[in-house]
């Protein structure tokens, strides 16, 4: 490829990523790791494709450091979910280009930021760059289902190949505006998702005949009730007093205060910060008898249930006991994924700031919970590394791009393309320069 410009390039790069259908599943990653591969090489970037099944490669690149300084790792994934064309505006594995836009699945979510992980280390390559520390990009598959194929398998079977100090990822990036002044938004911590299923027992029988049975979807009523009514007792965590502290100028004394002057703020500060003061619980799914004359003897409840940070499944187990009494129910938490959290002081933190200074002068960077999870939990949990979800927006609405994501027109603008390929240079020369 014929080098332009890095705001060319890293368009081009996404176009041709988009092309690739990854929508998981089945996924099929493994030719836009090869596409990368194919990218990276002739810039100097040695490449490894690491399998579990051989159509769902991950691509981990390196730059191989040349001392003892630590070691970074741009994360990514390559996967997407399903996109159906009846609803979208453009072909949404055309990546098409249209007014200064990049169209298509995984514009947002997250093929841009792949591309400008990926022009970012091979520009670097290319100038002759030698960090002090490796510096790593990984654009794994599977990110979006989770099957173990992807961040997890690799942690767990080729450590040695990403094992990080730091990692850049997807999550958050955004700049808002708040009261009246601008802040950039960097996740340096995420909820857990801990569902749980409530699994309530009674007697079946003929449904012509309901006084001999013992109908569990009638006994399950006033429990789910009770799981949607209830108010978790909030807490104040260490991101939340952060933000409250950047934004209202002064550290909440509760998490109460924290809420209040939120909204005094403006509602979208309210909005970011009241998830992040408790667990949440939403019983969402239920299922009972398969024939309509015959009552059930057992009713399942599916509960989605957020934790904050530090907060155990068992923790939220008893809570849930708590609410429940003690019916003639057995409860199961069904997968636990998240609830990590990085120190909010750290050179990655200090390499957003700098950032932040150098783009938005007078604007601040500010940390956040977020309430989804993210490939980060792996890696903080295999090494310890300081993972925060970064990737700088300004030209795209915050909104709007919370609607796009997993939706329809999905689409990127060309100039945050180019601003997270300023931000990834700008990180590694801060973390790995001499
Ligand atoms: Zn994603």
């Amino acid at each position: 490829m014929a080098v332009v410009s890095l705001r060319g390039e890293v368009t081009e790069l996404l176009r041709e990523l988009i092309r690739v259908d990854t929508t998981n599943p089945p996924g099929n990653e493994t030719r836009a790791a090869e596409l990368l591969r194919d990218y990276l090489e002739p810039h100097g970037v040695s490449c490894e494709l690491y399998a579990r099944v051989p159509e769902r490669a991950n691509l981990v690149a390196r730059i191989p450091g040349r001392g003892d300084g630590p070691s970074v790792l741009f994360l990514s994934h390559t996967d997407v979910v399903l996109a159906d064309p009846a609803e979208w505006q453009a072909d949404p594995f055309g990546g098409e280009l249209r007014d200064g836009e990049v169209w298509g699945r995984g514009a947002l979510d997250m093929k841009g930021q792949v591309a400008a992980e990926a022009v970012a280390i091979a520009s670097l390559a290319r100038e002759g760059f030698e960090p002090s520390g490796d510096l790593i990009f990984a654009a794994t598959a599977d990110e979006e289902v989770g099957a173990g194929f992807g961040a997890q398998w690799l942690c767990e079977t080729h450590p040695e190949a990403v094992r990080a100090d730091y990692c850049i990822n997807e999550g958050s990036g955004d700049r808002i505006e708040l009261g009246g002044n601008p802040y950039w938004v960097c996740s340096t911590a995420e909820k857990m998702s801990a569902p749980f299923r409530l699994r309530v027992h009674g007697r079946s029988g003929h449904a012509s005949m309901p006084n001999i049975a013992d109908n569990a979807l009638v006994k399950a009523a006033p429990l789910i009730e009770k799981l949607g009514a209830y108010r978790a007792e909030r807490r104040l965590i260490p991101e939340v007093v952060a933000l409250a502290q950047a934004v209202v100028g002064e550290a909440p004394s509760s998490a109460d205060e924290a809420l209040s002057r939120a909204r005094e703020v403006s509602p979208v500060l309210a909005d970011l910060v009241e998830p992040l003061l408790s667990m949440t619980l939403s019983p969402t799914m239920a299922t009972a008898s398969q024939k309509r004359n015959v009552i059930p003897a057992v009713c399942d409840i599916t509960v989605d249930c957020r934790l904050l940070p530090g907060q155990t499944p068992r923790e939220a187990q008893e809570i849930v006991r708590g609410i429940l009494g003690d019916d003639d129910y057995e409860l199961e938490v069904l997968e636990a994924h998240g609830g990590t959290r990085s120190p909010l002081e750290s050179p990655l933190w200090d390499a957003v700031e700098s950032f932040v200074e150098r783009v938005d002068p007078g604007a601040r960077a500010v940390p956040i919970c977020v309430a989804g999870f993210t490939d980060s939990h792996w890696f903080r949990e295999a090494f310890g590394t300081v993972a925060y979800g970064f990737f700088p927006a300004r030209v795209m609405d915050v909104e709007v791009a919370a609607r796009l994501i997993h939706s329809a027109d999905e689409r990127v603008p060309v100039e945050d393309l180019e601003l997270g390929v300023d931000w990834l240079r700008h990180a590694a020369h801060h973390l790995l320069g001499s």
